[in-house]
Order: C-alpha cells, then structure tokens, then sequence
C-alpha cells in the first residue's frame, strides 16, 4: 500500500522530518537541502542572497579569522566534501583550497572559482616583505581582493549564479532573479562611489596596514599607498613607514586608513608622527561575532567605508 506510505511522508515533512521518505519513487527535490559552502565573506553573503531557502550556505572561516592564512580542520574538510557546491575566490588567495580540492571528489562536490572570470591586478610591489617567499609566492603575484571592487563582485555573482543552476536546475528561475536583485545593489553601491569620490581635496588613499584596497582605489581613481603587501599578517619596513610619512606630508594627507586586521601600531605611529587622523575601514573579509550579531551586511560595511573615505579624504557631494 502506497497511499499510507505517502501520507505518513507527507505529514512527517510537514512537521519537519524526512526520515526515509526521499526513497520514494518521487522525492520532493527539496526535503535535504544541498550545502554549499563558502571561504569568505562576501562570497557567503552573495551565495545565501542567491539561494534563498532552497541551499544552505555555510561559511567555512570562523567569526573575526582573517582568511590569508587560514587553515581548514579536519571537521572543515569532511564539511566540504559533503557539500554540493565549495565556492572560493581562487588560488590566489586560499592557497590551501587546491591541496583541499586534489582531494575532492569532483563528481559530488561542485568547485566554483568566484574570480575566475575577474581581470585580477599586480600585487603591489611596495612594502617590504609582503609575498611569502615560499611555496605560494607565485600565487602573491595577483592582488586577491577582488571583492572591494563592486563591479568585479557583479561578476562574481554570476558565476555564483551559474554554479547554482547547474546545481539544482529547478531553482533556476528563483536564483536568476535573486542574482539579478543582488547585481542591481552592487551596481547602486558602485554608482554611489563613483559620486561620492568624484570630488575630494585629496585622492590619496593611505593605508597603514595590508593592501586590501588597491581593487577600490583602482576602481574611484585614488593613489593607494599601504604600509605592507598583499597579505594580512605583514608589517611595515621601517623604511616604508618613513616613505608614507614623507607621503602624508608632501600630498598634506588628512587621514591615515586602518582596518580591523591591521596592527593599530603603524597607523597609530603615522598619525602622530604627522598630525593625521586615523580612520577606520572594513576590509570585509570576515566579520565578527558581534558583528553578525549585529546583522551586518556587507553592502552596509561598505557604505559606512564610503563615509569613512569621504570624511577622511574631504568630498564634497
Ligand atoms: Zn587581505
């Protein structure tokens, strides 16, 4: 008898369990979400804006951990081949994804590249000794932070867009729509900046703490000097820093930008030495328990960023 086998399902679903029901010969599509699982940030932002309630989106980084030289745990790697979807930015910057992904069965877990079709930039060459000199140095040859580039993330969001398509073929419609939502409010972001930037008394963007800028400066048309390279661990040379305070005074910088990875020292040590303010930025690469919290968006971090440089710069709009 079928029937009561089918009612039961049906009533067990409604209360929320699927013990043995997706072995009948019709399986709701849905009764075990696939899981897609995310490295950054943004990257689990802009997946669970996409998903909606038909995948669960995970991040893989703890709250506040920075993602440069993040290590996955064991229980990291058994989540990731479980999942459906493991969605990076690239090998430029999660080194340790490709050792994750030689493991991976292929046929199960679906690995989507979020920048593969991004026109990445040079790592900056300033700033002492910003690139490992091991293993990965080729790999700190591209700057990875791609994400603070508004127009690169629409980019991102598609590719996103396709891998869930091909994932789940029947939410097609629902995801193209949500990405088409999600790239709309990145386009508004993107023009908010271009109008906000347009006019400041100052375009030098001087950060005292690792480059994670250089996709925004190059985006708005600001000079981006940072104390260190690409990589979030790295201080400044004592020659840099006396490089950027001869910066700060020759171009009468206003505002010395940190963010919350960086070290308070050098941005500290720059403001006092020329009388510049310090301001802070969000990098976005992680964000806090208090944070999430809070129910902090990144479209929000990002906003409150275009105050920050506004105010820290002088534009005028
Ligand atoms: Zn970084």
């Amino acid at each position: 008898m079928r029937t009561p086998y089918l009612a039961l399902c049906a009533l067990l679903l409604t209360i929320g369990l699927s013990v043995g029901c997706d072995r009948q010969e019709h399986p709701a599509p849905t009764v075990a979400k696939q899981v897609v699982v995310t490295t950054l940030y943004p990257l689990y932002e802009f997946a669970r804006q996409l998903a909606g309630d038909r995948m669960e989106v995970q991040l893989l980084l703890p709250p506040g951990v920075e993602p440069h030289h993040f290590e996955p745990t064991p229980d990291d790697l058994a989540r990731i081949h479980r999942a459906a979807l493991f969605v990076y930015i690239g090998p430029f910057l999660e080194p340790w994804a490709e050792r994750v992904i030689a493991g991976v069965d292929r046929q199960k877990v679906r690995v989507v590249a979020a920048a593969e079709k991004v026109k990445l930039l040079p790592a900056p060459s300033h700033g002492g000794h910003d690139h490992d000199h091991d293993h990965h140095a080729g790999a700190a040859a591209s700057d990875p932070h791609v994400w603070l580039d508004f127009v690169a993330d629409q980019t991102m969001v598609t590719t996103l867009l396709d891998a869930l398509v091909a994932a789940d073929p029947a939410g097609a419609e629902q995801y193209r729509q949500r990405a088409g939502e999600l790239k709309r409010q990145l386009a508004e972001l993107d023009q908010r900046y271009r109008n906000g930037l347009a006019n400041c008394d100052s375009r030098v963007l001087l950060h005292g703490g690792h480059a994670a800028f250089g996709y925004l400066a190059n985006r708005y048309h600001l000079t981006y000097q940072s104390a260190a390279g690409v990589t979030a661990e790295l201080e400044a040379t004592p020659q840099r820093l006396a490089q950027l305070v001869q910066q700060v005074r020759q171009h009468k910088v206003q505002a010395v930008f940190m963010e919350q990875l960086d070290s308070p020292r050098v941005a500290d040590t720059l403001a006092r030495e020329t009388g510049a303010t310090v301001r802070r930025l969000h990098g976005a690469h992680n964000v806090g328990k208090d944070e999430r919290q809070r129910g902090v968006t990144f479209i929000g971090l990002m906003e409150e960023n275009l105050t920050q440089l506004q105010a820290g710069l002088g534009c005028r709009n």
